[in-house]
């Protein structure tokens, strides 16, 4: 059996480098029972995803591609239900990993009482986190200053979701995963809205409905930094059990560039907000997505997720990944990342922020980063 550590950097190298599967091999597998595509091609996250467990179900968002250029990792042979992954640069085999199923809610008959296809509504991602972009429009894609590595719109303009989701339709959804195990948590998360409130009011209206009917579901909201953050108050009181104020660039410079729009946001408002949040939502349960991998220098990188860290906001950090078909950005190398995470998880140790406790969303997930096996090794 794999153990926690090689796990962890196993499952870094790949976030780092994804898989590469072979179009011709789909057919193949699918004789044998297994589904496997290349993913979601929108959304929020990151895309083009597949979930798989390592033996000792350690959890990993692995992109596909379809060009073997992209990946030395090469899915082969299922053997007992793993994928064989060789490593073509090293010649030898990297790891096992097993394909989480998608739900089988995912199929065209299961469809709202309104007719929309369950899958429009929401995703499982991960095991069992019920994940949905409640309103899949963006201020900032809409003045061209979009943030580099989402895909917001795109699955919008692919069909593959509808603009905005209510609550008795989030609510068929939920009941239905339930049935078969795959929604124990949520993620919320949401395009930005022009309003005052940035989209804090639809979450609140969403959330208020979803509670009534499902009260101990524990769910993950994402927001931008508010003016007034009073809002933060009133997302608790809905039923937001976590929440996550993603600063995604710690690097103002960078920010600019690859976050244009958000950018102007000032990092005094996310610790105003940060701040707020952990008073409203308590220990453990807000956290910051931050990306890497835009070339910035390992020791200011540290040095910013420590201030993070010091103020009790767990650093939900990830290595960017590219959207099929637009320029590549990520320059991160796997052992750049493994030792990015090792850092984290020791200074989050250091100021007592435990990613374990978290209770509901990405950081409960943990697909998309390695701060959680990382965390679980040192
Ligand atoms: S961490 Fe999990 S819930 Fe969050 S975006 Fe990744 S797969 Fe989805």
């Amino acid at each position: 059996m794999i153990d926690n550590y090689t796990s962890f950097v196993k499952k870094t190298e790949i976030l780092c480098n994804g898989l590469f599967l072979d179009e011709k091999l789909i057919d193949h597998y699918k004789s044998q029972g297994i589904e496997i595509s290349y993913g979601r091609k929108g959304g929020a996250g990151p895309l083009g995803g597949r979930y798989f467990l390592f033996e000792n179900q350690t959890i990993v968002n692995a992109a596909l591609w379809n060009d073997p250029s992209k990946s030395n990792f090469i899915i082969r042979e299922n053997e007992d239900g793993y994928f064989l992954i060789y490593d073509s640069k090293n010649k030898s085999e990297h790891c096992r990993l097993k394909l989480v199923q998608n739900p089988t809610f995912y199929s065209p008959e299961y469809v709202t009482s309104d007719g929309i296809p369950m899958k429009k509504i929401a995703l499982v991602h991960g095991i069992d986190c019920l994940s949905s972009t409640i309103y899949q429009k963006c201020v900032y894609h809409a003045c061209g200053e979009g943030c580099k590595f989402c895909a917001i719109e795109l699955s919008l303009e692919n069909d593959a979701t509808i603009e905005e989701k209510n609550s008795e339709q989030m609510s068929e959804v939920i009941a239905t995963a339930k049935k078969e195990g795959r929604c124990n948590h949520m993620t919320l998360t949401s395009g930005t809205d022009e309003t005052i409130d940035k989209g804090a009011k639809r979450y609140i209206e969403l959330l208020n409905g979803i509670k009534k009917n499902f009260p101990k579901l524990p769910i993950h909201v994402q927001i931008e930094p508010l003016e007034d953050i009073s809002f933060l108050n009133e997302l608790k009181d809905a039923g937001a059990n976590t929440i996550g104020i993603h600063l995604e660039v710690l690097d103002q410079n960078i920010r600019n560039n690859i976050t244009p729009g958000k950018s102007r946001i000032t990092y005094e408002a996310y610790e105003k907000n940060w701040k707020h949040a952990l008073d409203v939502f308590g220990k453990n349960q807000v956290s910051s997505y931050l990306l890497t991998g835009f070339g910035e220098s390992l020791e200011d990188f540290i040095k910013d997720v420590e201030k993070v860290i010091s103020l009790g906001v767990i650093p939900f950090i990830t290595p960017v990944r590219s959207i099929p078909g637009r320029e590549n950005i990520s320059t991160i190398t796997s052992d750049k990342m493994v030792e990015i995470y090792i850092k984290t998880a020791k200074l989050m140790k250091e100021y007592g922020v435990n990613p374990l406790k978290s209770k509901a969303g990405c950081v409960r997930c943990g697909g998309c980063s390695a701060i959680n096996d990382a965390y679980k090794t040192i």
